[in-house]
Parts: C-alpha cells; sequence; structure tokens
C-alpha cells in the first residue's frame, strides 16, 4: 500500500515533532501493511515555509534512521503547497517538489474557500505538464457548499485527493457524507492519510478502504489504490466512473444467484 500524502518527516511542520515521533508513526505505517509514503510537509501556508533542497535533506536522513531501526518503509519526497501568489514562479525556480518527482503535484487550498486564481494555476500547472492534486477537498467550504466547484478543476485534467480519516468517518457524519458524495460525483482519484502522529491523526488506510469498498463498491477501491501507484510511479490515473451504487451491486449477486 502506498500513501500520497502525509507529515512523516519531523521538525518541519506540524507533523511529527521529533525523530521518535517520526520513527513511531513509521512503525504504524509499516504494521498497517504500508510500503512507500510520499512525505509533504507544508509550504507557504502562512505558517511553514519548506523549500524543496530542505525536504530532500530531511528525507535522506529519515531513510538512513529507518535502515537503522531497520523498518523496511521507503519515504520519497513531495511538499503540500498552498496555493499562494508565486507558485508558478517558485516552481520554476526549483523551489517546489512534485509527489516523488513525479508529473502530480499535490495543492492545497484555504480550508473557507476555492481561490479565486485555483483555475487559472491548475490550468498553467496542467499546459506545462503536470497533473494538479487536489488535497482533501471535502476539508473545503465552498466545496462542501457547492461541490460543481471541485468537478470543475477536475474537468480541467486535475485529480481529487480525500483524507482518509474523512472518508472512514472518523471526523465526523458531514465530512463523511461529502467525501462519499465527492466519490460518486467521479470527483475522487485517489486516498491518502494525511497522518500527522501516532494518535490523533494516523494513518488509517485500511480502515477507509473498508468503507470505501462497503459503500462504493470493491472497483472504487481497487481503481484508488492503485491510483496511489500511479502517482508515486509517474503512471497515468484515469478519469471515469468506478462506483458502484448498491442496487447495481445487489442486482449484479442477484444475477449471480439465480444462475446458480
Ligand atoms: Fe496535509
Amino acid at each position: 500500500m502506498i500513501d500520497i500524502h502525509c507529515h512523516i518527516l519531523p521538525f518541519l511542520d506540524d507533523g511529527a515533532s521529533d525523530w521518535e515521533a517520526a520513527l513511531a508513526m513509521a512503525q504504524d505505517a509499516h504494521r498497517e501493511g504500508i510500503t512507500s509514503v510520499i512525505a509533504t510537509p507544508h509550504h507557504a501556508n502562512g505558517q511553514y515555509m519548506n523549500n524543496a533542497p530542505k525536504i530532500k535533506e530531511a528525507v535522506e536522513l529519515m531513510n538512513e534512521r529507518l535502515r537503522q531501526a531497520g523498518n523496511p518503509l521507503l519515504v520519497l519526497s513531495g511538499q503540500e503547497i498552498r496555493i499562494y501568489g508565486d507558485l508558478l514562479n517558485d516552481l520554476e525556480r526549483g523551489e517546489l517538489l512534485s509527489l516523488a518527482d513525479s508529473r502530480y503535484i499535490l495543492l492545497e487550498m484555504p480550508s473557507s474557500r476555492v481561490p479565486r486564481n485555483m483555475e487559472e494555476i491548475c490550468h498553467e500547472l496542467i499546459i506545462q505538464g503536470f497533473v494538479p492534486v487536489i488535497a482533501h477537498p471535502e476539508r473545503n467550504a465552498e466545496i462542501a457548499a457547492d461541490p460543481s466547484k471541485l468537478e470543475r478543476l477536475i474537468e480541467l485534467g486535475s485529480l481529487g485527493q480525500v483524507t482518509a480519516q474523512s472518508l472512514a468517518g472518523v471526523f465526523g457524519n458531514k465530512l463523511q457524507k461529502l467525501s462519499l458524495e465527492l466519490c460518486r460525483r467521479n470527483a475522487v482519484h485517489v486516498l491518502a492519510s494525511d497522518a500527522h502522529d501516532s494518535v490523533h491523526r494516523p494513518f488509517g488506510l485500511n480502515a477507509a478502504y473498508v468503507v470505501m469498498e462497503k459503500e462504493l463498491g470493491p472497483e472504487m477501491r481497487d481503481y484508488v489504490r492503485g491510483n496511489a501507484q500511479q502517482i508515486m510511479t509517474n503512471g497515468e490515473v484515469i478519469h471515469g466512473k468506478h462506483v458502484q451504487t448498491r442496487g447495481n451491486r445487489q442486482k449484479l449477486f442477484g444475477f449471480f444467484f439465480r444462475k446458480g
């Protein structure tokens, strides 16, 4: 299993507070069956600045510590980039990182609104050959009020990344419902943990995939799980309908039952 968004690197943001915490998170990940994680420290969110060289160095140190601890987890570099004015210039200057050096780039909006220039930035990134991955759209107030605002970004060629705990219902019924609704609108392509620690915001990917299979069918679960791998290896994420409604699934099972 692959996780494309987590805050496992210590000392950079509100994720792991020190090496001990980072290694404990790595142990959780390994125990959960995660083989690789993309570390995505916050960048330019008004609180944290973590440019590309700083993250690359931390990733190297983290992997060294993991080898010493005998943990086979592989940590790759990434960045959770807040939408800001100089984003495109900084990308050109080599300040920004895509996910595992792929063409997929993780973008974060403020939680209260969709920035006015969001479509423009996504469009420009796509022209440059990148694929924007919209981090936790379910936590954005404007998208919650009007999911078509996310659909618009998806139509441009962006991907939607829902947080595992939102979908699993850990953050409450409202966020879970919205996460499932975004999936049904084909606006979700990948799940990620957005893990910050071992206790309050852990990885929790397995639990989310179980809910996903139950609510949306095994095809959707496999699609979303496969897309995490595609992103990490710079493969292709194919847009399309993968959600099976309960009615359809029951009909399908009924069909097999009658045949048997
Ligand atoms: Fe995050």
